[in-house]
Protein backbone atom coordinates (compact mmCIF):
# COMPACT_ATOMS: atom_id res chain seq x y z
CA UNK A 1 0.00 0.00 0.00
CA UNK A 2 1.28 3.20 -0.72
CA UNK A 3 0.21 6.70 0.87
CA UNK A 4 0.42 10.46 0.44
CA UNK A 5 2.31 12.41 3.28
CA UNK A 6 2.53 16.18 4.39
CA UNK A 7 5.40 16.16 6.89
CA UNK A 8 4.75 19.48 7.59
CA UNK A 9 6.64 22.11 10.01
CA UNK A 10 3.57 21.98 13.02
CA UNK A 11 1.85 19.14 11.62
CA UNK A 12 1.61 16.28 9.80
CA UNK A 13 -0.55 14.57 7.79
CA UNK A 14 -1.23 11.53 5.93
CA UNK A 15 -3.99 10.27 2.94
CA UNK A 16 -4.44 7.43 0.49
CA UNK A 17 -6.27 6.57 -2.14
CA UNK A 18 -10.04 4.89 -2.33
CA UNK A 19 -12.31 4.54 -5.63
CA UNK A 20 -13.65 8.06 -3.91
CA UNK A 21 -10.49 10.08 -4.72
CA UNK A 22 -8.26 10.88 -1.96
CA UNK A 23 -9.20 10.53 1.88
CA UNK A 24 -7.50 11.98 4.89
CA UNK A 25 -6.16 9.13 7.16
CA UNK A 26 -6.52 9.60 11.28
CA UNK A 27 -4.52 8.96 13.76
CA UNK A 28 -4.66 7.17 17.04
CA UNK A 29 -6.39 9.61 18.23
CA UNK A 30 -8.72 10.18 15.78
CA UNK A 31 -7.65 13.77 14.58
CA UNK A 32 -6.09 14.32 10.97
CA UNK A 33 -3.46 16.20 11.99
CA UNK A 34 -0.39 15.02 14.03
CA UNK A 35 1.47 18.02 15.15
CA UNK A 36 5.25 17.51 14.15
CA UNK A 37 6.63 17.54 17.64
CA UNK A 38 8.70 14.45 18.89
CA UNK A 39 9.85 13.47 22.71
CA UNK A 40 11.55 10.60 24.40
CA UNK A 41 11.18 9.83 27.82
CA UNK A 42 14.04 7.95 30.37
CA UNK A 43 12.46 4.88 29.18
CA UNK A 44 13.46 5.09 25.26
CA UNK A 45 9.65 5.68 24.76
CA UNK A 46 9.19 7.83 21.84
CA UNK A 47 6.16 10.32 21.98
CA UNK A 48 4.72 11.93 18.76
CA UNK A 49 1.85 14.50 18.32
CA UNK A 50 -0.20 15.50 20.99
CA UNK A 51 1.74 13.38 23.86
CA UNK A 52 4.77 14.92 22.83
CA UNK A 53 3.16 18.38 22.78
CA UNK A 54 2.42 17.75 26.14
CA UNK A 55 5.64 16.37 27.36
CA UNK A 56 7.09 19.17 25.70
CA UNK A 57 5.35 21.67 28.28
CA UNK A 58 6.62 19.98 31.14
CA UNK A 59 10.31 18.28 30.13
CA UNK A 60 10.98 21.05 27.37
CA UNK A 61 14.32 19.11 27.82
CA UNK A 62 13.18 16.08 26.19
CA UNK A 63 11.00 17.01 22.93
CA UNK A 64 11.84 19.15 20.05
CA UNK A 65 9.29 20.38 17.47
CA UNK A 66 9.84 22.78 13.96
CA UNK A 67 12.66 20.59 13.23
CA UNK A 68 11.36 20.59 10.00
CA UNK A 69 13.47 24.11 9.43
CA UNK A 70 16.81 22.11 9.79
CA UNK A 71 16.39 19.36 7.23
CA UNK A 72 19.44 18.36 5.83
CA UNK A 73 21.50 20.39 7.62
CA UNK A 74 23.83 19.38 9.99
CA UNK A 75 22.49 20.87 13.91
CA UNK A 76 21.87 18.50 16.65
CA UNK A 77 18.57 18.41 18.82
CA UNK A 78 19.20 16.90 22.08
CA UNK A 79 16.38 14.77 23.46
CA UNK A 80 17.26 13.84 26.90
CA UNK A 81 20.64 12.43 26.97
CA UNK A 82 20.06 11.24 23.10
CA UNK A 83 21.29 13.20 19.80
CA UNK A 84 19.38 13.34 16.88
CA UNK A 85 19.20 14.79 13.58
CA UNK A 86 16.33 16.76 12.06
CA UNK A 87 15.82 13.39 9.53
CA UNK A 88 16.17 11.19 12.29
CA UNK A 89 12.96 13.44 14.36
CA UNK A 90 11.33 13.24 10.78
CA UNK A 91 11.30 9.77 10.85
CA UNK A 92 9.54 8.90 14.18
CA UNK A 93 6.61 11.46 12.92
CA UNK A 94 7.20 9.02 9.70
CA UNK A 95 7.36 5.67 11.66
CA UNK A 96 4.08 7.01 13.49
CA UNK A 97 1.78 8.14 10.98
CA UNK A 98 3.10 4.60 9.19
CA UNK A 99 1.87 2.53 12.12
CA UNK A 100 -1.67 4.88 12.26
CA UNK A 101 -2.14 4.36 8.57
CA UNK A 102 -1.62 0.56 9.15
CA UNK A 103 -3.80 -0.15 12.22
CA UNK A 104 -6.42 2.72 10.03
CA UNK A 105 -6.30 0.56 7.19
CA UNK A 106 -5.63 -2.85 8.12
CA UNK A 107 -2.76 -3.57 5.95
CA UNK A 108 0.99 -3.13 5.57
CA UNK A 109 1.84 0.32 4.43
CA UNK A 110 5.54 -0.01 2.83
CA UNK A 111 5.58 2.94 0.35
CA UNK A 112 5.26 6.97 0.77
CA UNK A 113 5.17 9.63 -1.26
CA UNK A 114 6.49 12.40 0.50
CA UNK A 115 5.94 16.33 -0.07
CA UNK A 116 8.56 19.04 0.50
CA UNK A 117 8.26 23.02 0.04
CA UNK A 118 9.09 24.04 -3.35
CA UNK A 119 12.64 25.63 -2.35
CA UNK A 120 13.48 22.69 -0.55
CA UNK A 121 16.97 22.29 -1.99
CA UNK A 122 18.54 19.02 -2.82
CA UNK A 123 20.24 18.29 0.26
CA UNK A 124 16.97 19.26 1.94
CA UNK A 125 15.20 16.80 -0.62
CA UNK A 126 17.56 13.90 0.35
CA UNK A 127 17.52 14.35 3.78
CA UNK A 128 13.49 14.06 3.64
CA UNK A 129 14.11 10.71 1.48
CA UNK A 130 16.46 9.39 3.75
CA UNK A 131 13.55 9.87 6.84
CA UNK A 132 11.03 7.74 5.35
CA UNK A 133 13.59 4.99 4.33
CA UNK A 134 14.99 5.23 8.23
CA UNK A 135 10.90 4.84 8.92
CA UNK A 136 10.93 1.43 6.89
CA UNK A 137 8.85 3.32 4.00
CA UNK A 138 9.98 3.68 0.34
CA UNK A 139 9.87 6.96 -0.53
CA UNK A 140 10.37 6.80 -4.64
CA UNK A 141 8.77 10.35 -4.90
CA UNK A 142 9.12 13.29 -3.14
CA UNK A 143 6.84 16.08 -4.94
CA UNK A 144 7.02 19.53 -3.53
CA UNK A 145 4.02 21.03 -1.79
CA UNK A 146 2.40 23.49 -4.36
CA UNK A 147 2.50 20.51 -7.07
CA UNK A 148 0.54 18.47 -4.51
CA UNK A 149 -1.83 21.00 -3.99
CA UNK A 150 -2.77 22.36 -7.87
CA UNK A 151 -3.05 18.20 -8.39
CA UNK A 152 -5.64 17.76 -5.21
CA UNK A 153 -7.53 21.00 -6.98
CA UNK A 154 -6.91 19.95 -10.57
CA UNK A 155 -6.66 16.70 -11.57
CA UNK A 156 -8.67 14.97 -8.99
CA UNK A 157 -11.89 16.93 -9.98
CA UNK A 158 -10.77 16.37 -13.69
CA UNK A 159 -10.70 19.96 -14.53
CA UNK A 160 -8.87 21.38 -17.95
CA UNK A 161 -5.38 22.40 -18.63
CA UNK A 162 -5.06 25.24 -16.59
CA UNK A 163 -2.55 27.60 -14.51
CA UNK A 164 -2.80 27.37 -11.22
CA UNK A 165 -1.74 29.94 -8.27
CA UNK A 166 -0.67 28.26 -5.01
CA UNK A 167 -1.18 30.62 -2.28
CA UNK A 168 0.22 28.69 0.43
CA UNK A 169 0.22 30.95 4.15
CA UNK A 170 0.77 28.53 6.98
CA UNK A 171 1.89 29.54 10.76
CA UNK A 172 5.15 30.90 10.05
CA UNK A 173 5.97 30.92 5.99
CA UNK A 174 4.33 32.37 3.03
CA UNK A 175 4.84 30.41 -0.54
CA UNK A 176 3.19 31.62 -4.06
CA UNK A 177 4.39 29.00 -6.89
CA UNK A 178 2.64 29.38 -10.29
CA UNK A 179 1.85 25.82 -11.68
CA UNK A 180 0.49 24.90 -15.32
CA UNK A 181 -1.40 22.23 -17.00
CA UNK A 182 -1.06 21.70 -19.84
CA UNK A 183 -1.69 18.10 -22.17
CA UNK A 184 -1.46 16.12 -18.87
CA UNK A 185 2.31 17.95 -18.31
CA UNK A 186 1.85 19.91 -14.62
CA UNK A 187 4.73 22.38 -14.93
CA UNK A 188 5.81 24.52 -11.66
CA UNK A 189 6.32 28.07 -13.63
CA UNK A 190 8.09 30.01 -10.35
CA UNK A 191 8.11 29.76 -6.79
CA UNK A 192 8.79 32.97 -4.43
CA UNK A 193 7.90 33.61 -0.93
CA UNK A 194 8.85 34.65 2.48
CA UNK A 195 10.48 32.76 5.65
CA UNK A 196 8.83 34.93 7.87
CA UNK A 197 5.24 35.29 7.31
CA UNK A 198 2.53 33.64 8.33
CA UNK A 199 -0.43 33.31 11.23
CA UNK A 200 2.07 34.11 14.37
CA UNK A 201 1.60 37.66 12.65
CA UNK A 202 -1.87 37.95 12.55
CA UNK A 203 -1.92 36.45 15.92
CA UNK A 204 0.32 39.26 16.94
CA UNK A 205 -1.83 41.86 15.77
CA UNK A 206 -5.12 40.41 18.16
CA UNK A 207 -2.40 40.31 21.06
CA UNK A 208 -1.33 43.09 20.98
CA UNK A 209 -4.73 44.93 20.33
CA UNK A 210 -5.50 43.30 23.66
CA UNK A 211 -2.24 43.85 25.51
CA UNK A 212 -2.85 48.29 24.76
CA UNK A 213 -6.37 47.90 25.85
CA UNK A 214 -5.71 46.35 29.08
CA UNK A 215 -2.29 48.74 29.68
CA UNK A 216 -0.01 45.54 29.98
CA UNK A 217 3.73 45.20 28.68
CA UNK A 218 4.54 42.31 27.08
CA UNK A 219 7.88 42.67 28.52
CA UNK A 220 6.69 42.61 31.89
CA UNK A 221 4.92 39.34 31.31
CA UNK A 222 5.98 36.06 32.69
CA UNK A 223 7.16 33.45 30.19
CA UNK A 224 3.49 31.55 31.42
CA UNK A 225 1.56 34.57 31.10
CA UNK A 226 2.85 34.92 27.88
CA UNK A 227 2.08 31.97 26.51
CA UNK A 228 -1.73 31.74 27.89
CA UNK A 229 -2.45 35.12 26.41
CA UNK A 230 -0.79 33.84 23.31
CA UNK A 231 -2.57 30.91 23.31
CA UNK A 232 -6.02 33.26 24.09
CA UNK A 233 -5.48 35.25 21.33
CA UNK A 234 -4.67 32.31 18.56
CA UNK A 235 -8.16 30.79 20.07
CA UNK A 236 -9.88 34.09 19.12
CA UNK A 237 -8.05 34.06 16.11
CA UNK A 238 -9.35 31.13 14.77
CA UNK A 239 -12.90 31.54 15.83
CA UNK A 240 -14.58 35.14 14.74
CA UNK A 241 -17.38 36.40 15.55
CA UNK A 242 -20.07 36.39 12.98
CA UNK A 243 -19.42 40.19 11.84
CA UNK A 244 -15.59 39.14 11.30
CA UNK A 245 -14.39 40.96 14.48
CA UNK A 246 -12.16 38.90 17.01
CA UNK A 247 -13.45 39.01 20.90
CA UNK A 248 -10.35 37.80 23.18
CA UNK A 249 -11.03 36.46 26.15
CA UNK A 250 -8.83 36.43 29.25
CA UNK A 251 -8.02 36.78 32.49
CA UNK A 252 -6.11 39.38 34.34
CA UNK A 253 -6.18 39.22 38.34
CA UNK A 254 -8.45 36.93 38.57
CA UNK A 255 -11.31 38.61 36.58
CA UNK A 256 -11.99 37.47 33.20
CA UNK A 257 -11.35 40.78 30.73
CA UNK A 258 -12.37 40.99 27.31
CA UNK A 259 -11.71 43.03 24.09
CA UNK A 260 -13.34 43.02 20.70
CA UNK A 261 -11.26 43.85 17.85
CA UNK A 262 -14.01 45.26 15.09
CA UNK A 263 -12.89 43.51 11.15
CA UNK A 264 -12.63 47.00 9.94
CA UNK A 265 -9.80 47.94 12.47
CA UNK A 266 -8.46 44.23 12.53
CA UNK A 267 -7.95 44.74 8.72
CA UNK A 268 -6.47 48.38 8.98
CA UNK A 269 -3.47 46.60 11.37
CA UNK A 270 -3.09 43.91 8.73
CA UNK A 271 -2.43 46.10 6.03
CA UNK A 272 1.03 46.04 6.45
CA UNK A 273 1.22 42.39 6.65
CA UNK A 274 -1.02 42.09 3.19
CA UNK A 275 1.55 44.84 1.89
CA UNK A 276 4.45 41.83 2.05
CA UNK A 277 1.96 39.43 0.83
CA UNK A 278 1.98 41.04 -2.63
CA UNK A 279 5.64 41.13 -3.19
CA UNK A 280 6.28 37.53 -3.50
CA UNK A 281 3.07 37.20 -5.55
CA UNK A 282 4.66 40.10 -8.18
CA UNK A 283 7.69 38.00 -8.25
CA UNK A 284 6.53 34.82 -8.85
CA UNK A 285 4.10 36.03 -11.82
CA UNK A 286 7.04 38.32 -13.28
CA UNK A 287 9.52 35.27 -13.08
CA UNK A 288 6.83 33.00 -14.79
CA UNK A 289 5.46 35.79 -17.71
CA UNK A 290 2.14 35.02 -16.46
CA UNK A 291 -0.67 37.93 -16.57
CA UNK A 292 -3.30 37.77 -13.08
CA UNK A 293 -6.12 37.45 -15.62
CA UNK A 294 -4.39 34.10 -17.15
CA UNK A 295 -4.56 32.38 -13.85
CA UNK A 296 -7.49 30.04 -14.01
CA UNK A 297 -7.21 29.10 -10.41
CA UNK A 298 -6.35 30.60 -7.03
CA UNK A 299 -5.79 27.67 -4.96
CA UNK A 300 -5.27 28.14 -0.97
CA UNK A 301 -3.54 25.85 1.38
CA UNK A 302 -2.22 26.13 4.78
CA UNK A 303 -4.10 26.98 7.99
CA UNK A 304 -4.35 31.13 8.10
CA UNK A 305 -5.83 30.95 4.31
CA UNK A 306 -9.08 29.93 6.43
CA UNK A 307 -9.11 33.83 7.69
CA UNK A 308 -12.18 35.93 5.94
CA UNK A 309 -9.37 38.66 5.76
CA UNK A 310 -7.03 36.68 3.92
CA UNK A 311 -9.47 35.24 1.80
CA UNK A 312 -10.95 38.97 0.57
CA UNK A 313 -7.25 39.96 0.07
CA UNK A 314 -6.76 36.79 -2.09
CA UNK A 315 -10.01 37.95 -4.01
CA UNK A 316 -9.35 41.64 -4.29
CA UNK A 317 -6.04 41.00 -5.17
CA UNK A 318 -6.80 38.49 -7.80
CA UNK A 319 -9.74 40.43 -9.00
CA UNK A 320 -11.91 36.65 -8.45
CA UNK A 321 -13.08 34.40 -5.31
CA UNK A 322 -10.39 31.21 -4.60
CA UNK A 323 -11.26 27.99 -5.09
CA UNK A 324 -11.85 26.89 -1.35
CA UNK A 325 -13.49 23.04 -2.11
CA UNK A 326 -10.03 21.60 -0.76
CA UNK A 327 -9.42 21.76 3.25
CA UNK A 328 -6.59 24.30 2.75
CA UNK A 329 -4.54 21.87 5.47
CA UNK A 330 -5.36 18.48 3.45
CA UNK A 331 -4.92 19.69 0.33
CA UNK A 332 -1.37 18.41 0.16
CA UNK A 333 -1.66 15.44 1.91
CA UNK A 334 -4.65 14.92 -0.61
CA UNK A 335 -2.08 15.75 -3.79
CA UNK A 336 0.20 13.44 -2.21
CA UNK A 337 -1.88 10.62 -2.15
CA UNK A 338 -2.73 11.08 -5.78
CA UNK A 339 0.48 11.29 -6.89
CA UNK A 340 0.88 8.09 -4.85
CA UNK A 341 -1.87 6.47 -7.20
CA UNK A 342 -0.75 7.73 -10.39
CA UNK A 343 2.36 5.55 -9.43
CA UNK A 344 0.36 2.36 -8.89
CA UNK A 345 -1.50 3.52 -12.34
CA UNK A 346 -4.84 3.64 -11.02
CA UNK A 347 -7.67 3.67 -13.30
CA UNK A 348 -9.47 6.48 -12.09
CA UNK A 349 -6.40 8.72 -12.02
CA UNK A 350 -5.48 11.13 -14.52
CA UNK A 351 -2.00 10.29 -14.95
CA UNK A 352 -0.01 13.13 -15.64
CA UNK A 353 3.78 14.06 -15.64
CA UNK A 354 4.90 16.10 -13.17
CA UNK A 355 7.60 18.55 -13.39
CA UNK A 356 9.41 21.07 -10.91
CA UNK A 357 11.49 24.05 -11.43
CA UNK A 358 14.62 24.31 -9.52
CA UNK A 359 14.37 27.14 -6.74
CA UNK A 360 17.49 28.51 -7.01
CA UNK A 361 20.29 29.76 -10.01
CA UNK A 362 22.88 27.05 -9.92
CA UNK A 363 26.41 27.98 -11.79
CA UNK A 364 30.30 28.21 -11.50
CA UNK A 365 32.89 30.75 -10.05
CA UNK A 366 34.62 32.32 -13.28
CA UNK A 367 37.66 35.00 -12.95
CA UNK A 368 36.51 38.04 -15.39
CA UNK A 369 38.88 40.13 -17.43
CA UNK A 370 38.73 43.56 -16.05
CA UNK A 371 39.23 46.83 -17.88
CA UNK A 372 43.15 47.07 -17.44
CA UNK A 373 43.53 43.47 -18.87
CA UNK A 374 43.50 41.90 -15.15
CA UNK A 375 41.78 38.62 -14.21
CA UNK A 376 39.62 39.20 -11.42
CA UNK A 377 38.36 36.14 -9.31
CA UNK A 378 35.20 35.42 -7.37
CA UNK A 379 32.57 36.66 -10.27
CA UNK A 380 29.20 33.93 -10.42
CA UNK A 381 28.39 32.52 -13.95
CA UNK A 382 25.06 30.99 -13.73
CA UNK A 383 24.57 27.63 -15.57
CA UNK A 384 20.51 26.80 -14.55
CA UNK A 385 18.95 30.03 -13.70
CA UNK A 386 16.46 30.14 -11.17
CA UNK A 387 12.61 28.42 -11.79
CA UNK A 388 14.03 26.71 -14.61
CA UNK A 389 12.02 23.53 -15.73
CA UNK A 390 13.17 20.40 -14.26
CA UNK A 391 14.48 17.79 -15.17
CA UNK A 392 17.11 19.80 -17.44
CA UNK A 393 20.16 20.00 -18.45
CA UNK A 394 22.28 22.68 -20.08
CA UNK A 395 26.16 23.07 -21.02
CA UNK A 396 27.95 26.06 -21.21
CA UNK A 397 31.66 26.28 -22.57
CA UNK A 398 34.84 27.58 -20.66
CA UNK A 399 38.58 28.30 -21.67
CA UNK A 400 41.87 27.98 -19.88
CA UNK A 401 42.87 32.09 -18.41
CA UNK A 402 46.36 31.58 -18.38
CA UNK A 403 49.15 30.46 -20.29
CA UNK A 404 50.52 27.01 -19.44
CA UNK A 405 47.57 26.10 -17.50
CA UNK A 406 46.97 22.92 -16.25
CA UNK A 407 44.84 22.51 -13.52
CA UNK A 408 41.33 24.13 -13.34
CA UNK A 409 38.70 23.82 -10.77
CA UNK A 410 35.21 23.90 -11.17
CA UNK A 411 33.99 25.28 -8.27
CA UNK A 412 29.94 24.76 -8.38
CA UNK A 413 27.83 27.14 -6.73
CA UNK A 414 24.01 27.86 -5.79
CA UNK A 415 22.35 31.33 -5.29
CA UNK A 416 21.57 34.36 -6.56
CA UNK A 417 24.89 36.62 -5.75
CA UNK A 418 27.11 38.39 -8.78
CA UNK A 419 29.84 36.89 -6.46
CA UNK A 420 30.63 33.76 -6.07
CA UNK A 421 31.77 34.11 -2.19
CA UNK A 422 28.36 35.10 -1.37
CA UNK A 423 26.44 31.91 -3.00
CA UNK A 424 26.41 28.58 -1.20
CA UNK A 425 29.40 26.05 -2.16
CA UNK A 426 28.07 22.66 -3.00
CA UNK A 427 30.99 21.22 -4.24
CA UNK A 428 34.05 21.06 -6.53
CA UNK A 429 35.67 18.87 -9.59
CA UNK A 430 39.35 19.11 -10.50
CA UNK A 431 40.86 18.77 -13.45
CA UNK A 432 43.61 18.42 -15.22
CA UNK A 433 44.28 19.87 -18.86
CA UNK A 434 46.94 19.52 -21.45
CA UNK A 435 49.64 22.64 -21.43
CA UNK A 436 48.87 25.27 -23.73
CA UNK A 437 48.24 29.03 -24.65
CA UNK A 438 45.91 30.34 -22.59
CA UNK A 439 42.28 29.93 -24.42
CA UNK A 440 43.14 27.06 -25.96
CA UNK A 441 41.65 24.62 -23.71
CA UNK A 442 38.13 24.83 -23.99
CA UNK A 443 35.98 22.78 -21.35
CA UNK A 444 32.32 22.21 -21.30
CA UNK A 445 30.22 21.97 -18.38
CA UNK A 446 27.05 20.31 -18.46
CA UNK A 447 24.58 20.41 -15.05
CA UNK A 448 21.73 18.42 -15.33
CA UNK A 449 19.12 18.54 -12.34
CA UNK A 450 16.54 15.78 -12.05
CA UNK A 451 12.95 15.74 -10.90
CA UNK A 452 14.30 14.76 -7.33
CA UNK A 453 16.02 17.79 -7.35
CA UNK A 454 19.60 16.19 -7.68
CA UNK A 455 22.34 17.84 -9.62
CA UNK A 456 25.15 16.23 -11.30
CA UNK A 457 27.72 18.42 -13.02
CA UNK A 458 29.98 16.90 -15.67
CA UNK A 459 32.79 19.03 -17.02
CA UNK A 460 34.18 17.60 -20.18
CA UNK A 461 37.70 18.71 -21.69
CA UNK A 462 37.36 19.38 -25.73
CA UNK A 463 40.48 18.61 -27.12
CA UNK A 464 40.97 14.75 -24.81
CA UNK A 465 37.45 13.60 -24.50
CA UNK A 466 38.10 12.86 -20.74
CA UNK A 467 34.85 13.15 -18.32
CA UNK A 468 34.53 13.91 -14.81
CA UNK A 469 31.34 13.94 -13.25
CA UNK A 470 29.98 14.95 -9.62
CA UNK A 471 26.58 14.58 -8.51
CA UNK A 472 26.39 16.58 -5.35
CA UNK A 473 25.68 14.84 -2.11
CA UNK A 474 25.69 16.48 1.22
CA UNK A 475 29.11 15.37 2.22
CA UNK A 476 28.01 16.09 6.35
CA UNK A 477 24.55 14.18 6.21
CA UNK A 478 24.93 11.22 3.26
CA UNK A 479 25.07 7.97 4.79
CA UNK A 480 26.48 4.97 3.30
CA UNK A 481 23.86 2.00 3.22
CA UNK A 482 25.97 0.28 6.16
CA UNK A 483 25.68 3.33 7.74
CA UNK A 484 22.05 4.08 7.41
CA UNK A 485 21.27 0.32 7.67
CA UNK A 486 23.11 0.76 11.47
CA UNK A 487 21.18 3.53 12.43
CA UNK A 488 17.92 2.15 11.06
CA UNK A 489 18.60 -1.17 13.66
CA UNK A 490 19.53 1.69 16.70
CA UNK A 491 16.27 3.73 16.04
CA UNK A 492 14.02 0.91 15.67
CA UNK A 493 15.36 0.46 19.16
CA UNK A 494 13.30 3.19 20.20
CA UNK A 495 9.79 2.18 20.57
CA UNK A 496 6.57 4.75 19.00
CA UNK A 497 3.99 4.66 22.44
CA UNK A 498 1.61 2.10 21.78
CA UNK A 499 -1.38 3.17 19.79
CA UNK A 500 -3.54 1.69 22.17
CA UNK A 501 -2.72 4.04 25.40
CA UNK A 502 -2.27 7.09 23.57
CA UNK A 503 -5.45 8.62 24.53
CA UNK A 504 -5.21 8.03 27.86
CA UNK A 505 -1.34 9.26 27.57
CA UNK A 506 -2.29 12.42 26.36
CA UNK A 507 -5.12 13.25 29.59
CA UNK A 508 -1.98 12.08 32.15
CA UNK A 509 0.35 14.02 30.46
CA UNK A 510 -2.25 17.02 30.51
CA UNK A 511 -2.78 16.25 34.38
CA UNK A 512 0.84 16.19 34.55
CA UNK A 513 1.30 19.73 33.20
CA UNK A 514 -1.35 21.36 35.14
CA UNK A 515 0.00 19.54 38.32
CA UNK A 516 3.35 21.11 37.94
CA UNK A 517 1.64 25.01 36.84
CA UNK A 518 -1.30 24.66 39.77
CA UNK A 519 -0.71 25.54 43.15
CA UNK A 520 -2.94 24.51 46.39
CA UNK A 521 -6.30 23.45 46.00
CA UNK A 522 -6.05 22.82 43.01
CA UNK A 523 -3.11 21.04 42.67
CA UNK A 524 -5.06 18.48 45.78
CA UNK A 525 -7.71 18.07 43.36
CA UNK A 526 -5.74 17.40 40.28
CA UNK A 527 -3.87 14.41 42.27
CA UNK A 528 -7.06 13.41 43.52
CA UNK A 529 -8.35 13.19 39.88
CA UNK A 530 -5.13 11.73 37.98
CA UNK A 531 -5.13 9.10 40.94
CA UNK A 532 -8.67 7.94 39.94
CA UNK A 533 -8.27 7.48 36.80
CA UNK A 534 -4.75 5.84 37.30
CA UNK A 535 -7.08 3.51 39.38
CA UNK A 536 -9.11 2.85 36.71
CA UNK A 537 -6.66 1.94 34.28
CA UNK A 538 -5.08 -0.65 36.46
CA UNK A 539 -7.95 -2.54 36.27
CA UNK A 540 -7.96 -2.71 32.27
CA UNK A 541 -11.66 -2.82 31.91
CA UNK A 542 -11.96 -0.84 28.60
CA UNK A 543 -15.65 0.13 28.85
CA UNK A 544 -14.83 1.49 32.26
CA UNK A 545 -11.72 3.10 30.93
CA UNK A 546 -13.96 4.98 28.22
CA UNK A 547 -15.96 6.60 30.46
CA UNK A 548 -13.09 7.37 32.91
CA UNK A 549 -11.57 8.80 30.44
CA UNK A 550 -14.15 11.14 29.62
CA UNK A 551 -14.98 12.36 33.03
CA UNK A 552 -11.30 12.70 33.88
CA UNK A 553 -11.00 15.45 30.64
CA UNK A 554 -13.67 17.42 31.77
CA UNK A 555 -12.26 17.57 35.32
CA UNK A 556 -8.74 19.15 33.93
CA UNK A 557 -10.71 21.10 31.50
CA UNK A 558 -12.73 22.46 34.98
CA UNK A 559 -9.27 22.90 36.30
CA UNK A 560 -7.65 24.42 34.17
CA UNK A 561 -10.60 27.26 34.08
CA UNK A 562 -10.12 27.36 37.38
CA UNK A 563 -6.16 28.21 37.67
CA UNK A 564 -6.70 31.25 35.49
CA UNK A 565 -9.65 32.96 37.88
CA UNK A 566 -7.92 32.23 40.85
P1 LIG B 1 -0.16 25.37 8.80
O1 LIG B 1 1.32 25.74 8.92
O2 LIG B 1 -0.63 25.29 7.42
O3 LIG B 1 -0.52 24.18 9.65
O4 LIG B 1 -0.93 26.63 9.41
C1 LIG B 1 -0.86 26.94 10.76
C2 LIG B 1 -1.43 28.32 10.97
O5 LIG B 1 -2.79 28.34 10.56
C3 LIG B 1 -1.39 28.75 12.42
O6 LIG B 1 -0.90 30.08 12.50
C4 LIG B 1 -2.86 28.71 12.82
O7 LIG B 1 -3.14 29.70 13.78
C5 LIG B 1 -3.56 29.01 11.53
N1 LIG B 1 -4.94 28.51 11.51
C6 LIG B 1 -5.36 27.23 11.60
N2 LIG B 1 -6.71 27.16 11.58
C7 LIG B 1 -7.15 28.44 11.48
C8 LIG B 1 -8.47 29.05 11.42
N3 LIG B 1 -9.58 28.32 11.45
N4 LIG B 1 -8.53 30.40 11.31
C9 LIG B 1 -7.40 31.14 11.27
N5 LIG B 1 -6.15 30.63 11.32
C10 LIG B 1 -6.03 29.30 11.42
Amino acid sequence: MIIGIDLGTTNSLAAYFTEDGPKIIPNRLGERLTPSVVSIDENDQVFVGRSALERMAVHPDQAASLFKRSMGSKKEFHLGNKCFSAEELSSFVLRSLKEDAEYYLGEEVTEAVISVPAYFNDVKRKATKRAGELAGLRVERIISEPTAAAIAYGLYQKREDSKFLVFDLGGGTFDVSILDLDDDIMEIRAVAGDNYLGGEDFTNLILENYLEDHNLDSNGLSEKEKTYFRNQAEKSKCHPEQDGSYRMQAIIDGVREETVLSRKDFEKKATQLFDRIKQPVRRSLSDAGVRVREIDEIVLVGGTTKMPAVRKFVSRLFGRVPDTSVNPDEAVALGAAIQGAMKERKESVREVILTDVCPFTLGTEVAVKMENDRLENNHFCPILERNTVIPASRTEKFFTIYDHQTQVEIHILQGESRFASNNVSLGTIRLTVPDNMAGEEEIDITYTYDVNALLEVEAKIKSTGERVTKLIKNQETDMSLEQMQARMKELAYLKIHPRDQEANKVLLLRGERLYEEATGELREALEMVTRQFEHILDKQDPSKIAEARKDYEEALDFIEEEMWTN
